[in-house]
C-alpha cells in the first residue's frame, strides 16, 4: 500500500463507490441506461439532457499538459474547496483525527475539518512581522492525531510563498505520519515554481490547483488535486457521481486552448506589474503602515487607521477584505489587484482618508 493510502481512514479502505451509469464511456449510441430525458432542454442551452463525464478526459488532458503532470495523477473537483472537503472526509475520523493549519491562512481548511468532526491544530506565527510559517518547527508541533497538514503558497491572506525545497523536506519528515496538502491557488502569480510535478512522487504530497484565480473561471468551479494515482483513484470514488457541470467543463476547455493560455499569460503579467505599482503607491500613503510583499494577485496591507480607510473605501464604493480578526493581522486588509483604473480609484480613495 502506498504511503498516502496507508493513512486513509481504516473504516473507508473497503469503501465501494457508487457505480454510476457514466463511470465508463458509453459504448452504444442509444442511451437508455441513465434515466435521462431524450431531449435537450428548452431554451437552446445545448445538450444538457445527458449526464456529464465524471472526470472529463478533454479537460484532464489539457490540465495535464498545462501542469506537466500525467492525467492519472489529477482529480478534477468542484473548485479546490471540494478537494479540501474530500481530503478531510477520507483521512480524518470524526472525534479522533486532526488537521494542522498555519494561521493566518485560508479559512476553508478549518471549515472542512470541523464539518467532518476532525480537530484542528495550529502552528502560530512567531511574531506579527514573521508571518511565514516555520516549516522546520512544524514536525514537532504536529501531534500523532494529525493526518493532514494544510499549507498555502503563496498564502491567502499574506501573499507570502514558501520555499519549495523546504516543503519537500517537510514531506520527508512527515512520511508515514501525515499527508502534506499544498494549496497553490495563486501559484501562477508567483516567482517560485509549482510543486505539482512532485505531487505523489513525494508519496505524501498532494498539490491543489484551481482555475478560479489566474484563469478567470471562479464562476465555473473547477479545482484540481494532483497526487499519487492510487490516491487520485480512491478520492474520485468518494466524490458525487457527476461533480462537474458540462457548461463549466466546456468553458474551461476553451480557456485552456493555446490561444487562451497565451491570453492568460499576458493577463498574469499585467496583474503582476499592477501589483508592484499598487504596492509602491500604497506605501507612500499616510493611512498605510505597511504593505507586505506579495506573490499573489492581492496585497496584504496594514493600516494606521483602519476605520478611516474603511470609510474612505465605502464612500468610493470600493470593497476590500477586512482580515484584521486573523492572528497577527490586526488592522490589516486584503486588497485584490484589479484593473489599472480600479487600482487608481482605490489609491485616490485611500489617499483622501
Ligand atoms: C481562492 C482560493 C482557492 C480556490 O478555491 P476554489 O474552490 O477553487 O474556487 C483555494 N485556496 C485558496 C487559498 C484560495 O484563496
Amino acid at each position: 500500500m502506498s504511503d498516502a493510502l496507508s493513512l486513509i481512514r481504516p473504516d473507508l479502505r473497503s469503501f465501494r463507490p457508487y457505480a454510476s451509469a457514466r463511470r465508463t464511456a458509453p459504448v452504444g449510441r442509444i442511451r437508455l441506461d441513465a434515466n435521462e430525458s431524450p431531449w435537450a432542454p428548452p431554451g437552446g442551452t445545448g445538450a444538457l439532457n445527458r449526464y456529464p463525464e465524471p472526470q472529463p478526459a478533454a479537460l484532464r488532458d489539457r490540465l495535464a499538459g498545462l501542469y506537466g503532470v500525467d492525467g492519472a495523477r489529477l482529480l478534477l473537483t468542484r473548485g479546490s474547496d471540494e478537494a479540501m472537503d474530500v481530503l478531510c472526509r477520507a483521512f480524518c475520523r470524526a472525534g479522533l483525527d486532526e488537521i494542522l493549519i498555519t494561521p493566518p491562512t485560508f479559512g476553508m481548511y478549518e471549515v472542512c475539518a470541523r464539518l467532518q468532526g476532525a480537530g484542528v491544530q495550529y502552528l502560530m506565527p512567531a511574531a506579527p512581522d514573521r508571518l511565514r510559517p516555520d516549516l522546520s518547527a512544524l514536525p514537532e508541533a504536529c501531534g500523532d492525531r494529525v493526518k493532514l497538514v494544510f499549507l498555502c503558497s503563496p498564502a491567502n491572506p499574506t501573499g507570502l510563498a514558501l520555499d519549495p525545497e523546504a516543503v519537500l523536506v517537510l514531506c520527508r519528515r512527515l512520511a508515514g505520519r501525515a499527508l502534506v496538502v499544498l494549496d497553490e491557488a495563486y501559484t501562477e502569480f508567483a516567482d517560485v515554481p509549482s510543486l505539482a510535478e512532485q505531487a505523489g512522487r513525494e508519496p505524501n504530497l498532494v498539490v491543489l490547483r484551481t482555475l478560479s484565480k489566474a484563469w478567470g473561471l471562479a464562476g465555473a468551479r473547477i479545482g484540481v488535486l494532483a497526487g499519487a494515482p492510487e490516491l487520485v483513484a480512491f478520492l474520485g470514488g468518494l466524490l458525487p457521481p457527476y461533480p462537474l457541470p458540462a457548461p463549466s467543463v466546456s468553458a474551461a476547455v476553451k480557456a485552456l486552448s493555446p490561444a487562451g493560455r497565451r491570453k492568460t499569460a499576458r493577463r498574469v503579467a499585467r496583474l503582476r506589474a499592477e501589483r508592484e505599482r499598487l504596492a509602491a503607491s500604497l506605501t507612500t500613503l499616510p493611512v498605510v503602515e505597511r504593505v507586505y510583499p506579495s506573490q499573489a494577485n492581492f496585497l496584504l496591507v496594514r493600516l494606521k487607521d483602519p476605520a478611516a480607510a474603511a470609510a474612505a473605501c465605502a464612500r468610493a464604493g470600493i470593497v476590500v477584505r477586512d482580515v484584521g480578526a486573523q492572528p497577527a493581522l490586526s488592522g490589516c486588509v486584503r486588497i485584490t489587484v484589479g484593473r489599472a483604473a480600479e487600482n487608481t480609484r482605490l489609491l485616490d480613495a485611500l489617499g483622501s482618508a
